[in-house]
Formats: structure tokens, sequence, C-alpha cells
């Protein structure tokens, strides 16, 4: 049995602060201070260059890939980590429409993450040549999926409504018509258990900044399933992921049979520092009781601000089988009541055009921290508080 009090020992969380939004930005562990410091200390300082080497610098991407690999299922040499998500859909999306030359058209929804579908349209425009993206309904995905479509791109939890595709059926579907599916695993990792072996994902791409806690702009990670690395297209063929970088060769061969050829370029070491020891809470870790500890949650926050909260409206399915890890109401005032919320240290976010956002993060969130938000949502809404005028008042970032 995965010990919460233990994990939440291990990260840093403000006196006083319910953060609700352990999806969107994880809190800090308690030992990224120091790994940052030792990273700075006893091996750049140091060591310069020689780190590459006497570090294992050069091999963070795949040495760190696999530690992350086992919280999604994924065998040894399957993943690699390093860039930015949206960079690794575009990789994903564009190595599968390699794997199918004869079809031109990649499926998505209108669920999904915008920068996820950004990428895409501008893979699309790269490539030109009759290359389309179609979106429809998320509830539409597993019907849209025919013999013309190469590949499929989706998010498995929706980020507003926390919506959660069936990965499985939508797999099955994609491969029993020859197409390749790509799944960006953004609000999954770390939050539900993922398996994609199992499952038998084609690709899967994520950031570690969310659930797994890896500070903001914490490096993305893709996955390849085993039986395609052979012959997978990097698409964006970078020295790291050369058969030989340091043969220097003017002409890109693809590292052969290895994950490695999903490298692209240097990556942010000093981030690994801190993703290291974020991914060190999640070594005795187990995600089935991750699940059950956040479903208890949601069902309890779901049920008290239902029973309590007046004009609100829970988004996205009540089974919680189809959820991911967070919870959205839909709300007329949801920015302002949101910001209002921040100010008494209950932290969401707010999704546009009307969505309170809470995410559900057992690692650090228990029954007391659900139940105190309730109250001060209560009482927020109760005496309209959210009307001041200082919470009305838009940020840049929501
Ligand atoms: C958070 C998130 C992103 C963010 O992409 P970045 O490149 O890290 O900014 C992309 N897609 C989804 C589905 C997300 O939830």
């Amino acid at each position: 049995m995965t010990n919460f009090a233990k994990t939440r020992a291990m990260l840093d969380i403000p006196e006083g602060m319910i953060y609700l939004n352990g999806n969107s930005l994880g809190p800090m562990p308690k030992a990224g201070p120091d790994a940052m410091m030792r990273f700075m200390n006893e091996e750049w300082r140091t060591e310069l260059i020689k780190g590459w080497n006497t570090k294992g610098w050069f091999m963070q991407t795949n040495t760190i890939g696999d530690r992350i690999g086992k919280l999604i299922g994924a065998p040894k040499d399957s993943v690699v980590v390093s860039d930015t998500l949206s960079i690794k859909v575009f990789q994903a999306v564009g190595a599968g429409l390699a794997l199918v030359p004869d079809r031109k058209l990649i499926l998505s929804d209108t669920g999904n993450f915008p920068t996820d579908l950004y990428m895409v349209q501008g893979l699309v425009k790269l490539k030109e040549d009759g290359y389309k993206l179609r979106t429809v309904a998320p509830a539409a995905v597993l019907d849209a999926i025919t013999d013309e479509v190469a590949v499929v791109t989706l998010t498995e939890v929706d980020y507003r409504t926390g919506r959660k595709h069936d990965m499985k059926a939508i797999i099955d579907k994609a491969h029993s018509v020859g197409a390749v599916v790509v799944w960006d695993l953004a609000h999954s990792a770390g939050a539900i258990p993922v398996d994609v072996l199992g499952t038998d994902v084609d690709f899967a791409v994520g950031c570690t900044y969310k659930f797994f806690n890896a500070g903001p702009g914490g490096p993305a990670f893709i996955y390849v399933a085993p039986r395609l690395i052979e012959t997978v297209e990097p698409v964006l063929s970078g020295w790291y992921g050369h058969e030989a970088p340091f043969a220097f060769d003017t002409d890109y061969r693809p590292m052969p049979g290895k994950i490695d050829r999903m490298r692209i370029g240097t990556p942010s070491i000093a981030s690994f520092a801190i993703l290291e020891a974020a991914l060190d809470i999640w070594e005795d870790v187990d995600l089935n009781d991750v699940r059950t500890r956040s479903i208890e949650l949601m069902e309890l926050f779901i049920h008290e601000v239902e029973s309590r909260c007046d004009g609100v409206t829970l988004a996205g399915p009540r089974n919680m089988d189809e959820r991911g890890s967070h919870v959205s109401f839909e709300f007329e005032h949801g920015y302002p009541c949101m910001q209002a919320l921040i100010e008494r240290k209950v932290i969401g976010d707010f999704r546009a055009p009307n969505m309170m956002r809470f995410g559900i993060t057992p690692l650090f969130i228990g029954e007391a921290e659900i139940l105190k938000a309730v109250d001060i949502l209560e009482d927020i809404l109760k005496t309209h508080s959210y009307r001041e005028d200082r919470f009305q008042v838009r940020s840049a970032v929501t």
C-alpha cells in the first residue's frame, strides 16, 4: 500500500495552502534545491565538459526515460526524455504519418489541448500535398476511425472536463483499419495507471511538470512501441539521434534499432536534476493506489460541492471510470470566483470559457484539504465575494 503521508512529506507545500493544481504544475520536491545545488557544485562546476561522460549527462535522456517508462507501463529502452511536449507531439505524429505512407488524414478531437492541434496544423502545412487534420467531437472519435485515417492523435484525459477516452477501444479500432495512434498522456502520466505496452500503444508523449512534479518547464517524454523502434522515422533528425553523433558526418543516419533515434539535441541537463529528485518520490508509489484514492477524493469533492454550492455545474462524466484525476465545475462567474479562492489559499485554475478546475493529487491532497476547500468555496458563493472588483482583473496566465 502506498504511503501517502510519506509522499506528502517529500513535497513542499506552503503552509496553509490547499494546492489543487498539481495537474497543471506539481509542487516542489523538498529534495529539489539540494539536487540542483549538487548538480551545480559537484557536476557542472567541477566536471565541466567532462560531465557528459563522468556524470552520465549524455545518456540521461534514456536513463531517466526508463524511470518514467516504469510509471506508464513501458519496457526499458522505449522512452526518452527531453524537449517540450509540443515538440514531442509534432515528432510522434510526423513519425506516425511516415509509417502509413499511403494515407494523408490525421484524426483528432475538439477536446484536445490546443497546442496538440496547432502542432499538427503546422505539420500539415509543412507537408502540403493533401495532408489534412480532421477534428470531431470526443464521443465521435471511434466512429470516425476509418481506413482513410493514417494517424489518430488524442489526449487521453481532457484538460478541461477530465473526461477520459477508452484508450484500448480506440487503439483496437485504429489498428483494425491500419492506422497508428499517438496518445498524449499529459493528464494521465502520474495520475492514472497507464499500460502503454499492454494496450499496444504505438506512440505516447507527455510532460513531467504536471503530476510528476518536475517543475516549470520540466522536460517532456516520448514512448515508441518496441515493435516500431527498428523502422520509425525520427522526423526531427537531430545529432543526438544519429547513429554516431561524434563521427560528425554530414549526412543523417538514425541510430539503428534504438529509441535513441528519437533524441534531437542537447537537453536541459539542469532540469534533469530536479526531475530525478521528483521521480524519487514515485519509487514506492503504486499507481493503482493513487487511482483508488483519487476516485475517493473526487467523489467526496463532487458530493460536497453539489450538496453545498449553488449555481455550479459539474463538467465531464459522473462515472469515475471515465474521468482522469481532475474535477471542473462550470460557473458563470468562474474566473472571479477562482481568483477569490486563490486569495484564500485554495489554488485551482480557470479554463475558458467558464470552468473552475481542481486537480486531485493523492500524493499530497487528502480529505481534510478537500473539505476545507469546499467550505471556502461555499462561503465565497454564499457571500458573493467573487463580485469584488479586484477579482475581475484577468492575468495573462489563468
Ligand atoms: C499541458 C499540456 C501541453 C503543454 O505542452 P508544452 O509544450 O509543455 O507547453 C500539451 N498538451 C496537453 C494535452 C497538455 O495537457
